[in-house]
C-alpha cells in the first residue's frame, strides 16, 4: 500500500489517436520504483498547473518487461483532467501513484467462463485482462460484447480482430448505438444473451463490467433479474 501511495514521475514517451475521441499515451517511469501492476489496475494521474488535479486511468495493456504504464483517455467535453492527456506533449512529465483497484481477474475461479462487457474506454482495462488471459495455456472461453456510438469510436478494434485469428476461445461482438454504415442501433444489453448462450455449455461465467454508472448498473440489474447471475460472479468498475 505504501509503494502504491508512492509519487513517481512518469514521462510521455509515446501518443497516437485510437479514434476521434480516444487518444492512447504510454508512459515510461523515470523517478520512483516500478508501478507492478495486475492486468485490470489503474492509476493515478496528478494534471493541471499545480498538479492538484487527480484522474484515475486504468492500464490498457498487461504488465509488459518494459514496465511502461498506457492508458487510453476518452476526450470529454469541458472536462479538465482528460483535456489535460490529451493536450500532454510528449517529453512532458507527470507525478503518478499506484496501482490500484480491485477489477481483476484474481478473484476469478480459474476455469470460469469470462463474459467482458464494456462501453468506451471501458474496453481499456478489459482490453488488458484479456490480453493477459490469452497469454495463458488457459483453455476457458471468453467473450467480449463490447459498446460504443458510431463505427469510427470502436478503439483497439484491430487488436480484437487479430485475437479473435489467433485464439479460437476467444470472440468479441460490438453494437454500435449510432451507427453511421447502416448496420441496426444496438446497446450492449441486446448483445449479451447470446454471449451467455455460448458460454453456458462450458460452465457459470463470471462476468466483468466496465463503464460509465448507468451502463453498469443496468447489466448488472439485466445478469440478475433475466439470468440469476449472483453478485459473487459479477464485477463491476465504474468511471464516474
Ligand atoms: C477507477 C477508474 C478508472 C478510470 N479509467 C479511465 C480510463 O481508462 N479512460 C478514461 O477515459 N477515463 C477513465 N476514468 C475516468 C477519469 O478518471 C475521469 O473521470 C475522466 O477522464 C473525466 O475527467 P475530466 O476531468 O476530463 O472530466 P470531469 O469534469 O471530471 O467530468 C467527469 C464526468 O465525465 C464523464 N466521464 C468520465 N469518464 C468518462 C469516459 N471515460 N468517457 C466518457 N465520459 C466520461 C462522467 O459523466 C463524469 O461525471 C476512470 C475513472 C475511474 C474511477
Amino acid at each position: 500500500m505504501r509503494r502504491a501511495r508512492e509519487r513517481r514521475t512518469a514521462e510521455l514517451v509515446a501518443a497516437r489517436e485510437l479514434t476521434p475521441s480516444v487518444r492512447e499515451l504510454t508512459f515510461a517511469i523515470r523517478e520512483g520504483s516500478p508501478i507492478e501492476f495486475v492486468a485490470g489496475q489503474y492509476a493515478n494521474f496528478h494534471l493541471g498547473q499545480d498538479q492538484g488535479l487527480q484522474r484515475s486511468y486504468s492500464m490498457a495493456a498487461a504488465p509488459s518487461d518494459a514496465g511502461t504504464l498506457t492508458v487510453a483517455v476518452t476526450r470529454v467535453e469541458g472536462g479538465p483532467g482528460s483535456e489535460a492527456m490529451h493536450t500532454l506533449p510528449v517529453g512532458a512529465t507527470v507525478p503518478v501513484d499506484g496501482p490500484w483497484g480491485l477489477f481483476t481477474l484474481e478473484r476469478v475461479p480459474p476455469d470460469a467462463p469470462l463474459l467482458f462487457v464494456a462501453t468506451g474506454t471501458g474496453l481499456t482495462p478489459i482490453r488488458a485482462m484479456i490480453e493477459a488471459e490469452l497469454a495463458k495455456a488457459n483453455a476457458r472461453p471468453v467473450r467480449l460484447v463490447f459498446g460504443c456510438r458510431r463505427e469510427v469510436d470502436r478503439l483497439y478494434a484491430d487488436d480484437l480482430d487479430a485475437w479473435t485469428s489467433t485464439h479460437a476461445r476467444f470472440a468479441f461482438d460490438t453494437a454500435c448505438s449510432r451507427p453511421t454504415e447502416g448496420g441496426p442501433a444496438a446497446r450492449v444489453q441486446d448483445r449479451i444473451p447470446e454471449a451467455l448462450e455460448a458460454l453456458r455449455p462450458h460452465g457459470e461465467p463470471h462476468v466483468l463490467i466496465c463503464g460509465l454508472r448507468a451502463m453498469v448498473e443496468d447489466v448488472r440489474a439485466l445478469l440478475k433479474e433475466a439470468y440469476a447471475i449472483g453478485r459473487e460472479r459479477i464485477h463491476t468498475e465504474r468511471f464516474d
